[in-house]
């Protein structure tokens, strides 16, 4: 199922869907969530996904669902109307995947910089810019920027 307000798209997740499977964007297109009022957090993970790729998509969920359990659905709508109040969130979920990548034997800047191009991509990000993206990735996402791991 694909998130009907996905910043990547049934059209970018085909383009990739062949090749190594992307970061953040198969998190964002093979799945659903939305954050209701008095509900909480509902969300769908597309019953085809597997493996890591699949405990990869349930670790950025499971952020997300925290986030919308501690903000609440109103307060977790606002902050994500804009990119740059969005991007810390979003950061949050990404870098639930980190281990999972860090496991694979990914190196730390190979896994940022394929972050950074992904959320370039993205309409909610792209008028951030690299630079911006990237401090928010070292700010929200410890793991990727020390060898503790
Ligand atoms: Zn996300």
């Amino acid at each position: 199922m694909v998130a009907p307000d996905s910043p990547w798209g049934a059209a970018n997740a085909s383009r990739h869907g062949s090749g190594v499977r992307r970061f953040a964007a198969a998190a964002e297109s093979r799945r659903c969530d939305v954050c209701w009022p008095f509900v909480g957090p509902v969300t769908e993970i597309d019953s085809a996904l597997t493996g890591v790729d699949r405990e990869k998509v349930e670790a950025h969920e499971r952020v997300h669902a925290a986030q919308c359990r501690r903000m609440g659905a109103m307060r977790n709508f606002l902050v994500r109307l804009t990119g740059r109040q969005r991007l810390p969130y979003e950061v949050e979920a990404i870098c639930a995947e980190v281990p999972l990548e860090l496991a694979r034997g990914v190196p730390r800047a190979q896994l940022e910089q394929r972050i950074v191009d992904e959320l370039s991509e993205s309409m909610w990000y792209r008028r951030l810019g690299a630079v911006a993206l990237r401090e928010g990735i070292r700010r929200g996402c410890p793991p990727l920027t020390t060898s503790s791991l």
